[in-house]
């Protein structure tokens, strides 16, 4: 059982204090308090897994009754899952968690120049967290946060010219950078360093930089606005591969889920058994660095990535299905390289004399659904709705399955 774990048990049992002040606060939420009756003394590691996992709308459940507050600093909200209506909520003190990551992970020096292109406000936590981690290196710091696509020519002529050395971003956006680049003929020779956190890293990005940048190399986080930073890696790790945070128990379950539990007494979100839809392993890293490192084998859950940001393909179909007129509606995720360009919304009629308003349904999910107005705020376009005569099927095995990805050349 314990191998499961990233921490041996004489390393993460006697920190699982934190788990338990966290279970008692989870007990403490009355939709929640059930669940977790019969858990009781969770002194080992083999108690912990049978815990009930959290899933997002739980920990979301949790928190709105919760609402915990920091004890030294100001509580930031950020932007926490809920693909639809309104933002469900994060909480965190200044600094995010970030002396923590800095002192296993120091990707930034003094020298540096650091250019930070996660977007900015929003209730977006990566930039501010980046922010953080630059702070504790004492370099220098540009916050360019995120820019539209007339405007990449003149900030990387402005990257060029202030030699940056490192920059920062989701790598759908990262790729719009170097691919501009790429194309217009821009090189960044002082660049480094890419640092990257949000989604998974793109191949196409190290074919950018190997034109762009050719010293250039990749240094990632791995995390969510729930769990914060859970582990890091280095150009000497496979992409996919991240080394566990000390304070981040990492554990892989008998379907093969990854779950986190906090280990760190300041965590505001009530981290146990955290699922965040990730299926993974725990694995020797080819960087020689010793003790388990977590690979991530990509979403198991509904909620697919479009441009960083989790759309849940399930509650998309669930509000278009409600719309009267529609008998079964179809998500389709158009890629171009790994990169959504776009999003369908396929309506099968509820019989001939119907008509769905697929114009009106456009609207309104697209004002309910936080994920598609964010990721298609510079191209709305691209997000359409449409009646259609038949739902994509596959031919061989006859499923029509919720989301279809079709892969453009
Ligand atoms: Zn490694």
């Amino acid at each position: 059982m314990t191998a499961s774990f990233s921490l041996p048990p004489e390393a993460a049992e006697p920190r699982l204090d934190v788990a338990r002040r966290t279970l008692e606060r989870l007990r403490g939420v009355p939709a929640l308090a059930a669940r977790y009756a019969a858990h009781v003394n969770v002194h080992t590691l083999e108690r912990l897994a049978a815990l009930p996992p959290l899933a997002k709308d739980d920990l979301n459940t949790a928190l709105a009754h919760l609402e915990p507050a920091a004890e030294h600093s100001a509580t930031w909200l950020f932007q926490s899952g809920g693909s639809t209506g309104a933002p469900k909520v994060g909480y965190a003190p200044t600094g995010f968690y970030m002396a923590g990551v800095h002192a296993h992970w120091q990707p930034l020096d003094r020298t540096d120049v650091f250019a930070n292109a996660w977007g900015a406000g929003r209730m977006w936590g990566a930039h501010y967290l980046a922010a953080g981690l630059a702070d504790l290196s004492g370099c220098r710091i540009i916050a360019l946060g995120s820019v539209t696509r007339e405007e990449y020519g003149d900030w990387l002529a402005f990257l060029a010219d202030r030699g940056v050395t490192a920059i920062g971003g989701t790598p759908s956006v990262l790729r719009l950078w170097f691919a501009h680049a790429r194309a217009t003929g821009v090189r960044l020779p002082s660049l480094r360093k890419v640092l990257w956190l949000g989604e998974a890293w793109q191949p196409q990005l190290d074919e950018d930089l190997a034109v762009v940048a050719p010293q250039a190399r990749r240094w990632g986080m791995f995390g969510s606005t729930e769990t914060w930073v859970v582990g890091t890696n280095t150009p000497d790790c496979p992409a996919d591969t991240f080394h566990p945070l000390p304070h981040q128990l990492v554990h892989v379950d008998a379907d093969g889920l990854l779950d986190f539990t906090t280990l760190d007494p300041e965590m505001l979100n009530p981290v146990l058994r955290y699922h965040t839809g990730d299926a993974g392993e725990l694995t020797a890293c080819p960087c020689g660095r010793p003790g388990p490192a977590m690979r991530v084998l990509g979403r198991r859950d509904s909620v697919v990535q479009v441009r960083g940001l989790g759309l849940d393909v399930d509650e998309l179909i669930t509000r278009a299905e409600r719309e009267p007129g529609v008998a079964r509606a179809q998500v389709v995720l158009t890629e171009q390289r790994g990169r959504a360009t776009g999003v369908d919304v396929l309506l099968l009629a509820d019989g001939p004399g119907a008509a769905p308003d697929a114009e009106r349904l456009r609207k309104a999910l697209l004002a309910a659904t936080f994920t598609l107005s964010t990721a298609f705020q510079h191209d709305p376009e691209s997000f359409r709705v449409r009646p259609v005569d038949a739902l994509v099927s596959n031919g061989r095995t006859g499923k029509t399955a919720a989301l279809v990805v079709r892969e453009e050349s």
